[in-house]
């Protein structure tokens, strides 16, 4: 394989992305060029961020997904969708918040986003195939801290370690296999097409336990286990 999923940071997470749907390279969502982009590294630009030359107009990964125009970093996005498929989504918003470091509400809105993406894929769900699945390197050691530290630093090892923490609980042998099927179904829609499932009158449906959700079956998980 050439590379791995990691999520213990911003440029991890986005460079994860980027293998997973670029494929066969980058490709700007606006015109289609393939050729004429680059990425802009300068410091006034945001991780991930490309430019197109041919139409003039900057891109991420993140267009055209349920993780566009949020001001959620993508990290956070995806170390949630692991939480949430390794506790097959039961993982409360008040316990998904206190992980990843943001508000309830925050954590409320991004659990209703993946669990409405999930649900709208539900139909023409295909499992992602067995020769694309990338390995994912979670519980490798961080890197070294550099110096001068990173933007973002300290924020991002006290998270990761928070979200390591949490998973000697909740991950399970089929985690991995769990998350890139969810990450796979989400991308495989645009999220124009999303039906508006939470509404902002469901927010005093926020619960203070762990658990939110009654414990889904098994079923899925061992699918999966069952084809790898
Ligand atoms: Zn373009």
């Amino acid at each position: 394989m050439p590379y791995a999923v990691r999520l213990h940071d911003e440029r991890s997470a986005f460079l994860s992305l980027e293998a997973l749907v670029w494929r066969d390279g980058p490709v700007c969502p606006h015109c289609e060029e393939r050729s004429r982009i680059g990425r802009l590294s300068g410091l006034s630009s945001s991780i991930g961020t490309w430019k197109c030359y041919a139409c003039r107009k900057p891109f991420t990964v993140r267009h055209g997904t349920i993780f566009q125009n949020s001001h959620v970093p993508l990290h956070v996005w995806l170390q949630g969708l692991y939480l949430l498929m390794s506790s097959r989504q039961r993982l409360s918003s008040q316990k998904l918040g206190q992980i990843l470091g943001i508000s309830v509400r925050t954590a409320w809105h991004l659990k209703g986003k993946i669990t409405a993406g999930m649900a709208a894929s539900e139909e023409q769900a295909e499992p992602l195939p067995r020769e694309a699945r990338p390995p994912i390197e979670i519980r490798a050691p961080l890197p070294e801290a550099t110096s001068p530290p990173q933007p973002g630093q300290a924020v991002y090892r006290a998270r990761y370690e928070r979200f390591l923490g949490a998973l000697d609980n909740l991950a399970s042998p089929c985690s991995d296999s769990a998350f890139l099927d969810a990450l796979h179904r989400l991308l495989s829609r645009p999220s124009g097409s999303l039906p508006q499932s939470h509404s902002s009158t469901g927010e005093q449906q926020l619960q203070l336990s762990l658990f939110d959700e009654p414990e889904q079956p098994l079923e899925r998980c061992q699918q999966n286990d069952a084809r790898l």
